[in-house]
């Protein structure tokens, strides 16, 4: 099938209140060209580098959002342009995002990524580290960042149960953050979660943004 068509039926699948974030990343222009000329705005890439010749050849309306794990002294290449952060998960990358935030003048938006997952090889905080973060004295300084909700990523698994438990986790976890910190933010009412392998339960679980790649563009070719 085609991007075209693939993007599609995805579409017609979600729920209209959940954002797709089409994961472009290791495709060429031409991919992402089909799939905005089908409408779709909000690309996700993971290497800056690729992000930044991205922004500069397509069209300027393109949302890039940035999920993967990102570098400190990486930021600054993004900062510019850059509309949606996927994965924050230390104070150190905050400060940075909001001093390169402030160079341009912006006010960048950011997910806090929650390690919900088995395996120990991906990225993300604890509830405990998040709320250090949330109750310091620093964080109620840092004007140019806004945190509009939570990303995690679930195990690599057939296991059903098991990916919506952690599913489940990371809406649990969204859920105690408003109430405690951000109950009067409106802004903040987001959960990135699912990709190709598991969006349908994500959604189930409710996911407000799924970030899939693979589905839409064809396996990657690394
Ligand atoms: C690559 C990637 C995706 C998309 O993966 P697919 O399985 O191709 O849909 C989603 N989220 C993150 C963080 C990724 O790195």
């Amino acid at each position: 099938m085609s991007i075209t068509e693939n993007l599609n039926k995805i579409r017609s699948s979600l729920p209209s209140k959940v954002k797709l974030v089409a994961v472009s990343k290791t495709k060429p222009n031409e991919a992402i060209q089909e799939a905005y000329e089908t409408g779709q705005r909000i690309f996700g890439e993971n290497k800056v580098q690729d992000l930044v010749q991205k922004y500069e050849t397509l069209p300027k309306d393109i949302q890039w959002h940035f999920i993967g794990h990102l570098q400190s002294n990486k930021v600054k290449y993004i900062a510019p342009f850059i509309s949606l952060l996927h994965a924050v998960d230390s104070m150190k990358l905050l400060e940075t995002i909001n001093k390169e935030a402030a160079k341009h003048n912006r006010v960048i938006d950011c997910l806090l990524q929650f390690h919900i997952a088995q395996e120990d090889s991906k990225f993300g905080l604890k509830m405990v580290e998040a709320e250090q973060i949330l109750e310091s004295d620093k964080f109620s300084t840092l004007k140019n960042i806004r945190i509009i909700g939570v990303m995690g990523m679930a195990t690599y698994t057939n296991n059903v149960e098991q990916v919506s438990n952690e599913f489940k986790r990371l809406s649990t976890i969204f859920q105690h953050l408003k109430a405690k910190y951000f109950n009067e933010d409106q802004a903040f009412s987001e959960i990135s979660m699912g990709m190709s392998n598991d969006y349908t339960i994500a959604v189930k679980h409710g996911s407000t943004m799924v970030r899939i790649g693979s589905t839409i563009f064809g396996a990657r070719v690394y």
